[in-house]
């Protein structure tokens, strides 16, 4: 199936927003998200995640 985008273009690596990096573009982002990048977290088949959002639905 084709793959899902976000509106917007990636941050300037040279001047990464604080927090999430995907935090401007993103419809789900919380004050959260604007203080701290969330961690990596092992999801499943050796992938990898990063998002406080996910990590609340798992709890
Ligand atoms: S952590 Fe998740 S919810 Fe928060 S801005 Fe990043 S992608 Fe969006």
């Amino acid at each position: 199936s084709e793959l899902a985008t976000i509106p917007g273009n990636p941050p300037n690596l040279l001047r990464l927003p604080t927090g999430c990096p995907f935090r401007p573009r993103c419809q789900y982002a919380t004050d959260e998200c604007a203080r701290h990048e969330p961690p990596l977290q092992a999801f499943s088949q050796g992938r990898l995640r990063a998002c406080f959002r996910t990590a609340e639905e798992l709890a």
